[in-house]
């Protein structure tokens, strides 16, 4: 083993060195008593220039040991060298060589009382400075081998009785010395690596502590402050401008569509385009405004000094130009959209509470609005926040007061005017006496959560009509019952309708379930082609609902089991003006035949609407012209007239033959 990787070497620490630097004072003071001791014991028999000699390499080693302690120095922290181990093991011998010329030169020819006292003094100085030297084991070896071995030597040498016995003496007395220093290196070694284990677990101690106050603050993703710092800033610049009579513009921005970033393209790709907004953000912001993460895609701006409005909205602008730029991730692009709501003290609030929920708000309604720009709060939101929650209570109340009611609104066949079935219309029967339409309370119900409840009361409330009617021995034909997104997400809740269906021996193939787009794309759909494809084995019909409107693509009729495409009133309405409406109708009703799907045009009003929808082959209308949804006892009677006039083959629509309805040429033209 080499001499730097014996473990008493290598894991001299700096406290080995420390100590043994601090205890200088004590040495070299006992280098003087010593180096003037023996001086007197040399008198006669060593020459004057011999002791001086002696005198100034002594006092000479003993002073540069105390200016270099003087010098500081005395607290070392970085790890131990071998060149600071041949420094100390230098000056070790150093000191040892006027001894061992001493003892070379002199032992044996002085007068013995002499000798005694040199002897003595050269023991102690052995077990005094090697001791010392130990916590630097190799240099203590070096000392006490330098200063005893001479005297070992010149008592062989002499080969007198005496001189022998202290060369023998000297031996046992340095192989004990070397285990007492042996012993005492290995200690002070331990001593020292237990002091680092010490100070590296109060490093870790600290560095934990420091992190913990940062992340305290910070959000540990983005390096932006967390939600608790932005808090303590909020009130503060609150506080400043209301000393000051200056504003705050208070800005929450929230990504768009940040799930499907998640959802689609994964976690880490989330990551990455949050890091990017938080960067952006940070970049376009001036020095005195502030920007935090307070939620998982939410960032909030606390911009000081704006002086109008309009300052804050230039600035806005500027967030959404520097936000909206691409982010490359993994060679595809990401394009972050951001919906921004903003509140302005002292304008639209005056204490912290108001100005974060007032901002919050104008954000919410913005979004709803559309998203990728911003909002400023206006007093309005919150009187809809007011009549919001109002209506939730009622609501609430509503499920439980039994106050709502189901509609049904008449399927006619275009071609023979015959009565194919009902639209289940749910409706609010408020205890003011006014008639709700869903249109009005729905998008409440939504955002409160309560659509589920809704939902369920209207197929319990269909499968009761569904079964008055049997009892009646009332055939009602097809029901189509509209199903909500948050409802076609909960398989089990839809899978229930087949067992309910069967339980009430109901025939599932008059059961339609109108879907609209908001089923089959987004969040938490992925399972719903797979239910779809289960309901309709089950015998159920599946329906496209405002066909038009939402659905990205006419794929979507291939790759969905289809039984009916519901065409949306907004193409109805324009059938008759527009041209290119109608290429449109026309083209999705014969893409809808050539796939075997039958189509029902929505909202028909006017005869000349079902003419020309006649022409074009669509097979079902629903619509004002035939019927508006009609309560359980109308659309009862209805049935029953209907029945009859199939009896007696008087069908109403059937009757209105195009001719009559449009002159020959405009009908020509209609239909084209
Ligand atoms: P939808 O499923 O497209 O229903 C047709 C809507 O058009 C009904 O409005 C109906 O009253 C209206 N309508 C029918 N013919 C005409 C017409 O000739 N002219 C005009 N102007 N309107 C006509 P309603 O009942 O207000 O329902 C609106 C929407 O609310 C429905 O659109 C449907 O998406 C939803 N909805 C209605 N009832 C329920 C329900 O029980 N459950 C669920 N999940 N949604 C429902
Ligand atoms: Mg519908
Ligand atoms: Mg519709």
């Amino acid at each position: 083993m080499k001499f730097w990787e014996h473990p008493l070497v290598k894991n001299i620490g700096p406290e080995q060195i420390n100590s043994l630097f601090a205890t200088t004072p004590v040495t070299a003071t006992g280098r003087y008593i010593n180096t003037i001791i023996i001086a007197y014991c040399l008198y006669g028999i060593a020459t004057t220039a011999e002791i001086i000699a002696w005198i100034g390499i002594n006092f000479l080693g003993a002073t540069y040991a105390l200016y270099r302690w003087k010098c500081g120095n005395s607290n070392r922290t970085r790890p131990v060298t071998k060149h600071v181990i041949k420094q100390i093991m230098f000056i070790s011998v150093y000191f040892t060589i006027p001894w061992m010329f001493l003892t070379l030169l002199y032992l044996g020819n002085s007068a013995s009382q002499y000798e005694a006292i040199i002897l003595l003094t050269m023991a102690a100085m052995a077990a005094v400075g090697s001791i010392q030297l130990s916590r630097v084991y190799p240099a203590a070896i070096a000392y006490l081998t330098l200063l005893t071995l001479p005297v070992i030597l010149k008592g062989l040498y002499l080969s007198t009785e005496y001189s022998l016995l202290i060369a023998i003496s000297t031996a046992v007395y340095i192989s004990f010395l070397l285990m007492v220093i042996r012993q005492t290196s290995t200690l002070s070694i331990k001593h020292s690596q237990t002091i680092k284990a010490y100070k590296q677990q109060i490093n870790e101690l600290d560095q934990a502590k420091a992190d913990m106050q940062k992340y305290a603050m910070e959000d540990p993703l983005t390096e932006l402050p967390n939600r608790r710092e932005f808090q303590t800033r909020l009130d503060a610049a609150v506080s400043e401008a209301q000393r000051q009579g200056s504003s705050v513009s208070l800005l929450i921005c929230d990504l768009d569509h940040f799930k499907n970033i998640n959802d689609i393209s994964g976690h880490a790709a989330g990551d990455v385009v949050l890091i990017e907004v938080a960067k952006r953000l940070k970049k376009v912001v001036r020095d005195y405004d502030f920007v935090a993460r307070i939620g998982g895609d939410e960032f909030a701006i606390i911009a000081k000094h704006h002086t109008s409005p309009k300052d804050t909205a230039d600035f806005t602008n500027r967030i959404l130009d520097a936000v909206n730029d691409t982010i490359d991730i993994d060679s595809s692009n990401v394009r972050p959209g951001i919906s921004i709501g903003i509140s302005m003290l002292p304008y639209d609030a005056k204490n912290t509470t108001a100005l974060l929920s007032h901002a919050d708000l104008a954000l919410q309604r913005g979004k709803a609005a559309g998203r990728g720009q911003y909002n400023f709060f206006d007093q309005q939101m919150e009187s809809q926040l007011t009549s919001d929650q109002a209506m939730e209570t009622d609501l609430r109340l509503a499920l439980v007061e039994d106050e709502f009611e189901l509609v049904y609104q008449p399927k006619i066949a275009i071609r023979t005017g015959k009565l194919e079935g009902f639209e289940a219309l749910i409706r609010w029967n408020h205890p003011s006496g006014r008639t709700i339409a869903p249109g009005e309370f729905f998008p409440v119900a939504e955002d409160r959560g309560l659509m589920p409840y809704i939902s369920d009361f209207v197929i319990n409330q269909v499968f009761k009509d569904m079964l008055a009617w049997k009892a009646q021995g009332i055939d009602p034909g097809r029901i189509a019952v509209n199903i909500h997104p948050t409802q076609i997400k909960d398989k089990n809740r839809m899978k229930r309708i087949v067992r309910d269906i069967e339980r009430n021996r109901l025939d599932p193939s008059n059961f339609y379930l109108e879907i609209t787009e908001g089923c089959v794309i987004g969040r938490g759909t992925e399972d719903v082609p797979e239910l779809l494809t289960f309901l309709r084995n089950n015998g159920l019909r599946i329906s496209l609902d405002d066909f038009g409107t939402g659905f990205a693509s006419l794929s979507h009729l291939k790759d969905l089991p289809v039984d009916e495409l519901k065409i949306d009133r907004g193409f109805i309405n324009d059938l008759l003006n527009d041209a290119s409406n109608r290429a449109i109708v026309h083209a999705m009703v014969k893409l809808a035949s050539s796939l075997g799907i039958t189509t029902v045009a929505e909202g028909i009003e006017t005869q000349e609407q079902h003419t020309v929808l006649l022409a074009m082959g669509c097979t079902t209308g629903q619509g004002y012209l035939y019927n508006r949804p009609l309560s359980m006892y109308y659309a009862t009677n209805l049935i029953k007239s209907a029945a009859q006039t199939r009896d007696t083959k008087e069908i109403k629509y059937a009757n209105v033959t195009s001719s009559k309805i449009l002159p020959q040429d405009r009908l020509n033209r209609a239909t084209a």
